[in-house]
């Protein structure tokens, strides 16, 4: 990293403590529901689709889709404007969570992002304590 990492970093909160754990670790985990069946993001203790607590960790392959992006030119607060452009997404995971993050990797123009792209996680170390899930194009 070259520079000091000057945009909002994420707060861990009890539900979302291993998460961001793992994520240091390079691994991304997803909460699953065992009544529903379905794995989720983000990271709760309630199942937001039956709102069963019976949920667990899982391990995610970290392959997915682009489901949606936008391409920020104009960054929304004073830190992100020394970034701009960057790409915002929505991924849909391998295993059926949605998640929003940053596309890298790619250049940052409209004919170069593909809805429906396969993608996998890579991970930015951006402090010491916080590592931001992120997706690439797949290799
Ligand atoms: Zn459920």
């Amino acid at each position: 990293m070259a520079d000091a990492y000057d945009r909002p970093l994420p707060v861990p909160q009890p539900e979302s403590d291993f998460y961001w754990e793992r994520a240091k670790a390079h691994e991304l985990w997803l909460r699953h529901c065992n009544a529903c069946g379905q794995t989720y993001f983000y990271p709760r203790d309630i199942c937001p689709h039956c709102f069963s607590r019976d949920v667990e960790w899982r391990q995610a392959s970290g392959r997915g889709t682009l489901y949606a992006f936008g391409i920020v030119h104009r960054g929304p607060t004073p830190a992100f404007r020394e970034h701009v452009p960057y790409v915002v997404a929505l991924v849909d995971l391998e295993e059926g969570a949605r998640m929003p993050t940053n596309l890298v990797g790619v250049e940052p123009v409209a004919e170069h992002v593909r809805i429906g792209m396969a993608l996998e996680v890579t991970f930015d170390d951006v402090t010491e304590e916080i590592t931001l899930p992120k997706f690439q194009p797949a290799g």
